[in-house]
């Protein structure tokens, strides 16, 4: 196949969106704007990012910032995991590299959070070094280019792929370049419905459009079955608030907060009231109120929740838990979005 990156750079040149993290693409921009769209679409991250970066300007003050604040800022986007990462990651680069991420690809990826795909875009965009940034928009164009029906999933085919996308790369401008593929993937050569080859600039290349074969591909190995878990929570509501539980600091949502809960069981109300007597708490008169069923979905867990909400006396919070008042949970506890479905009966 010919090189592809003439046209696809020219294409890049004049169709790209504007974008915050383009128009200034420092190496802490570049690196927080991928971290917070791995599982999120550019318009909805958006928001966040210009509200991230006015809160915390600099990998510095990324370092330092106060863990209910990071959660607070991060509130809404879901994988949480993701941020704790970034300020581990920024600690280690104030440590070592004086507060600077370094121009290395290796020293990247050796940084919490930061796979091939994040060090090889922080590294081609923000220091020029030719590297690839292969996501699944450059799978998916690559797998429709060249018509190959190899399941995208596999390691050894990704990196096949990225070694095809590799001999395409203008050395003069890798960032563009990888950009450029991410760009034609998102706007042209889309996921979800027909790809739009009529506006794509690789359409006289492409042997998946000669085929007919582009709405087939990529191929993905079937996605393994989640784990169904059964969970069970008990909203308790005092004059002071409601009572939140931090979750362990390891582990899905690791620190943030929640109501009384029990993953993996399903209980009755009445052993729920035994329970929470068991930590100490005075359960009162009050009769429990059942909490409408809900359903979360982690990426390999599915959360089937039920619950109790109930009306008890004013007390000291048990060990590990606070009364939080509505405000305080509008300003400072991050609740997570699994807790969706309760929210209205929570703020
Ligand atoms: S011609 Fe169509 S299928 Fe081929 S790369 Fe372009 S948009 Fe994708």
């Amino acid at each position: 196949m010919e090189n592809i990156s003439p046209a696809l750079l020219d294409w890049f040149y004049k169709n790209h969106r504007i974008l915050p993290f383009r128009t200034d693409p420092s190496p802490y921009h570049v690196w927080l704007s991928e971290i917070m769209l791995q599982q999120t679409r550019v318009s909805a991250a958006l928001p966040y990012y210009e509200r991230f970066l006015a809160a915390l300007p600099d990998i510095p003050a990324l370092a330092v910032c106060e863990e209910e604040k990071l959660h607070k800022l991060w509130e809404g986007l879901g994988y949480y995991s993701r941020v704790r990462n970034l300020q581990k990651a920024a600690r280690i680069v104030c440590e070592q590299y004086g507060g600077q991420l370094p121009a290395d690809y290796d020293a990247l990826r050796a940084l919490p959070g930061i796979g091939d795909y994040t060090a090889g875009a922080v590294a081609s965009i923000s220091f020029g070094i030719p590297v690839p940034a292969v996501d699944g928009n450059v799978l998916r164009v690559f797998s429709r280019l060249y018509n190959d029906p190899a399941a995208v999933t596999e390691p050894a085919v990704k990196k096949a792929f990225t070694a095809r996308v590799m001999e395409h790369q203008p050395p003069d401008a890798p960032g563009d370049y990888n950009q450029a593929l991410m760009e034609l993937g998102a706007l042209v050569c889309v996921p979800n419905g027909a790809p739009l080859c009529e506006k794509c600039p690789l359409a006289h290349l492409c042997a998946a459009r000669a085929a007919g074969t582009a709405l087939e591909l990529p191929r993905k190995a079937a996605p393994k079955p989640r784990r169904l878990q059964p969970v069970t929570l008990a909203l308790l509501e005092s004059p002071a608030g409601f009572l939140l539980q931090q979750r362990p600091q390891k582990g899905l949502l690791a620190g943030l907060w929640q109501p009384v809960l029990w993953e993996g069981e399903a209980l009755a109300a009445g052993e729920v009231l035994a329970r929470l007597q068991a930590m100490g708490v005075d359960t009162g008169t009050a009769a429990p109120e059942a909490l409408p069923a809900a359903k979360h979905i982690f990426s390999h867990i599915e959360w089937h929740m039920n619950g109790i909400l109930l009306h008890v006396p004013a007390q000291d919070a048990p060990a590990g838990c606070v009364w939080a008042s509505r405000e305080a949970l509008q300003a400072e506890y991050t609740l997570p979005g699994a807790f969706k479905a309760y929210r209205k009966l929570i703020i």
